[in-house]
Parts: C-alpha cells; sequence; structure tokens
C-alpha cells in the first residue's frame, strides 16, 4: 500500500486514436486533496483537439470496426475489459482516490468493484438484445432494428470517476457506439487508465477517446460538437442547464442528464431497529464525505423519536474515522477540492442564520495535514424555506427535519425540485408501498439505503434530470429504433 501512495505519476496526455497525444488547450495541476501535494498535471483539451477526438471516434464508428463487429467479439473485449480493471483494482482505486480523496474501502468497491462489473453486465446483456418484427398485416413485413446512434460524448463528475465512467461506457460500447469521454478536472487519472486497458484489451483505436482539461473549455467544446450523437452527462445542475443549451446551439444532439438530488431519508416511529437505521443513515450521508448524488441529505424524523434518532446519529457521527483516505482505519476521506470545501462551510454559515442547530460537526478539521476534511455534520430544526434543505450541498452535512402525520412527511419529501433517491424506514407495509408510490424520486429505498446493483435502473425526475444508468434500461439511451417497412 506505501508503495502504491508513493508511486509518482508521469504528467497525463489525451488519450486519442488508441495512442498518447498533446493537447493545445490550457494544462490543469492536479492537486492530491489527501494532503495538498501536487501530483501531476493533465493535458488541457482545446476545441481543435476535441474535434479531433471526435473525428476520429466517427472514423471508427464509420469503418465498423466495432460497430459493426460480431456481437460475440464485442463480448470477448468487454469481459477482458473487466477482468483487468479485477485484476488492477487495488493501483486503480489508489489512483483514484490520490486524485479525488475517497475513503479506500469505498473507493474500491464502488469504483474498480462496481466498474469491472458494470463492463460485465453488459458485456452478458449486447447479444440479448433483439430487434422486434412488428404486428403488421401479412402483406407487409415491419422489423425495427436497434441501432448504435454513432458518436456519445461522456462527461462525468468527481466523486466517482469509474462507477460513473462505466455506467456510461459500458452500455455506450456494449451497443456499438464510440465514445469521446471527458473526466472530471479533479479525478482524471484513473480513467485515462482505464482507457488504456481498453486498448490492451483490444478495443479498436479511435473507440474510445479520452479528453482531459476544464468543463468551461474541453466540456463545452464536446457539448458544441456537430458530429456527436448523444451526450450522457452526470454532474451538477447548472452545468446541465449548459448542455441542453449547448444542443440547442449545434446539432440538437440527445441529452440525458443525471443532475443529483437533495433526497429526503424518512424515518417512521415504527422503524424496524432505530439503531440500525441511525447507523445506515449516517453512512447514507456521510460516506464520500457526502459526495454522493444519491446521498440521503435530508432527514425527515417522526416527531416523538425526534431526539432519541438524533442522539444516536449524532453517536454515528462522531464515532466515525475521518483522515487520510489511504490510511488503515479510516471511515470517511477527504473532501474533492478546496472550491468543494468552501462551498461546504458557506452552508455551514447559512445553517445557523436560518434557524438551524448544529449539533455535531460543521467545520474543516485536520488542518495541518495540508488536505480537505470535514466533520461530519448534523443541523437540527432545518425549515422548509431553509438553503440547506432546498439545495443540494455535496458535503458530510444531515439536515434534520421534525414531522407529524404520514401526509406531512410526503408532503415535506417533496417539496424539492430535485427527484433522484429517497428512503422510507417503517415496518408497516402499507405505509411503505404508499409512500414508494408518492414520493417524486427515481429511487426510494425501504429499510436501507445504499446497495442498488447493475439489475436496477438509476435516473432523475424533476430537476434531478432524465434518463437511466444501469439495467438494461441504460441501453435504450445508447441506440436508435430504425424501422424497416417491406411490401412483400
Ligand atoms: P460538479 O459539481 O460535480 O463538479 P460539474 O457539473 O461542475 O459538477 O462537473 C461535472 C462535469 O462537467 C466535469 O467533468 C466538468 O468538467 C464538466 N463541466 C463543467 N462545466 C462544463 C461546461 N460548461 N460544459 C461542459 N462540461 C462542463
Amino acid at each position: 500500500m506505501d508503495t502504491l501512495r508513493r508511486i509518482a505519476v508521469p504528467p497525463q496526455k489525451l488519450f486519442v486514436e488508441g495512442a498518447w497525444q498533446d493537447g493545445s488547450g490550457t494544462p490543469l495541476a492536479v492537486t492530491s486533496p489527501i494532503d495538498g501535494s501536487e501530483l501531476t498535471t493533465l493535458q488541457g483539451a482545446s476545441e481543435a483537439d476535441v474535434a479531433r477526438a471526435v473525428a476520429a471516434a466517427r472514423r471508427a464508428f464509420d469503418d465498423g470496426r466495432w460497430s459493426r463487429a460480431a456481437p460475440a467479439q464485442r463480448k470477448k473485449v468487454l469481459h477482458a475489459i473487466a477482468d483487468r480493471i479485477e485484476a488492477e483494482a487495488l493501483e486503480l482505486a489508489v489512483l483514484g482516490v490520490r486524485d479525488n480523496g475517497t475513503e479506500l474501502a469505498m473507493a474500491l468497491k464502488a469504483e474498480p468493484g462496481s466498474a469491472a462489473g458494470t463492463f460485465r453486465y453488459y458485456a452478458e446483456a449486447l447479444d440479448k438484445v433483439a430487434g422486434e418484427i412488428a404486428p403488421t398485416a401479412p402483406d407487409v413485413l415491419g422489423l425495427v432494428h436497434r441501432m448504435p446512434v454513432g458518436v456519445v460524448g461522456a462527461i462525468v463528475p468527481w466523486n466517482f470517476p469509474l462507477m460513473i465512467g462505466a455506467w456510461k461506457l459500458a452500455p455506450a460500447l456494449a451497443m456499438g457506439n464510440s465514445v469521446v469521454l471527458k473526466p472530471a478536472e479533479t479525478a482524471s487519472l484513473s480513467l485515462l487508465r482505464l482507457a488504456q486497458i481498453c486498448a490492451e484489451c483490444g478495443l479498436p483505436d479511435g473507440v474510445l477517446n479520452v479528453v482531459t482539461g476544464s468543463g468551461a473549455e474541453t466540456g463545452n467544446a464536446l457539448a458544441h460538437s456537430m458530429d456527436v450523437d448523444v451526450l450522457a452527462f452526470t454532474g451538477s445542475g447548472p452545468t446541465g442547464r449548459r448542455l441542453l443549451e449547448a444542443s440547442a446551439r449545434s446539432n440538437l444532439k440527445r441529452v440525458y442528464l443525471e443532475l443529483g438530488g437533495k433526497s429526503p431519508n424518512i424515518v417512521f416511529a415504527d422503524a424496524p431497529d432505530l439503531a440500525h437505521a441511525a447507523k445506515v443513515s449516517a453512512m447514507g450521508i456521510f460516506r464520500n464525505s457526502g459526495q454522493v448524488c444519491v446521498a440521503g441529505s435530508r432527514l425527515l424524523v417522526e416527531r416523538s423519536i425526534h431526539d432519541e434518532f438524533v442522539a444516536l446519529l449524532q453517536r454515528e457521527a462522531e464515532a466515525l474515522r475521518v483522515g487520510d483516505p489511504l490510511a488503515a482505519g479510516t471511515q470517511i476521506g477527504a473532501v474533492n477540492s478546496e472550491a468543494q470545501m468552501a462551498r461546504n462551510l458557506s452552508f455551514m454559515a447559512g445553517a445557523e442564520a436560518e434557524g438551524g442547530e448544529i449539533v455535531t460537526g460543521g467545520g474543516r478539521i485536520l488542518e495541518h495535514t495540508g488536505g480537505t476534511y470535514m466533520a461530519p455534520t448534523l443541523v437540527t430544526g432545518v425549515r422548509p424555506e431553509a438553503a440547506l434543505f432546498r439545495e443540494e450541498v455535496f458535503g458530510p452535512v444531515l439536515a434534520v427535519t421534525p414531522f407529524d402525520t404520514e401526509a406531512e412527511a410526503l408532503a415535506l419529501a417533496n417539496a424539492t425540485d430535485f427527484g433522484l433517491a429517497s428512503a422510507v424506514w417503517t415496518s408497516n407495509l402499507s405505509r411503505a408501498h404508499r409512500m414508494v408510490a408518492g414520493i417524486r424520486a427515481g429511487l426510494v429505498h425501504v429499510n436501507t439505503y445504499g446497495g442498488a446493483d447493475n439489475t436496477v435502473p438509476l435516473g432523475g425526475v424533476g430537476q434531478s434530470g432524465n434518463g437511466h444508468d444501469k439495467s438494461l434500461h441504460a441501453l435504450e439511451k445508447y441506440v436508435d429504433l430504425k424501422t424497416a417497412w417491406i411490401q412483400l
């Protein structure tokens, strides 16, 4: 482990047409949130570099080297990629952690672990998706083909680069598309390594290209490309809006947005085991320092158990070991960047002004390390008008609001512009189903938080976005339906 953490990371280039290439855009320094040290530099892809990557992807698509490869061949390559990710899991996870600060135990499971599973899932799925023969009149044959869309642009965030990257890459590649991937500024390293792995596993040149750089320069160029057919994005709401605008201003590319949330975690007094609910709820918000799109960041708790449950949560929060994400025993790693830390702290200043009480945490810790760490934070008395109730912090901050009735719980749960995840803790089966039906969100957990695997879709409603990652439904984003209407 110590050897891995000290390995120097060479300066990183763009990965285009199967080769490392120089970028002519603005380079980016990679600073580790673990201790503030400079790890390496990334080349920045300019508009011209992005155009080069898109052209390479288009050439690869058009000549059929992957788009018309036999499904059995595509399956073999995707399985080989999954095998390599598993074989290099520790190296990939450590590289990612040094870049983005996620605690290693979590990163191992959620990053290479999950990415390998995703490549395997779509490797297995790709030859089980068939076209259709329509129920036409007998003198006509109506065939519905599922065609790859062409060039997919994938823009991904920094919290789980490999996992979220794989959610876009694996189904897009499985269906025969070419991809240009734009990783986040503060989490590019593991995805650059993944691109190399894909090439070594037999993915033909040009089918996967990686362009690093800032959102404003590189991401913006990809979003405005006239030759990208689909844009698959996970990130913030403001960027999502820009991507829709970019589509409208360029070639009307399809845009899929996964934009985070302010997910309600609702605990009724009849929850089966309050101590267990508190433990799981704490990890539901504090893992990866709250930098999780489905984080249960609003706790709605029945008033009769409010004080008892808050006390249980406080104990859980204060027992969590925050620190160097690569150190043994660390449960919560670093906040991704100084910018994210500043955002977290600005919410803290506002929380008290809006009537909330910081029960535990609330500030930056371990400053002597040079890294960015924040104590798990619990704020009670958060009113529905408060910023902490409405806005996504993306930090280790849980907003607590009491309720008296099921109807009030549901109204509070839905008093948000977002609709990504949620949870209900209750022993009452009928109530659980009523809440599943009533909550406006893409995911409702019952008596748990987190852990939904590849077999189920993940996507939001409202301002949490549109389209789904994971499951067979994700394949729909990366195909066009084509009808053949044949007169017999
Ligand atoms: P986060 O809060 O997760 O950093 P962002 O939306 O800023 O959310 O970033 C997610 C991804 O979107 C990153 O890869 C980032 O570089 C990219 N991005 C940011 N701004 C733009 C933009 N204007 N156009 C395209 N991509 C962008």
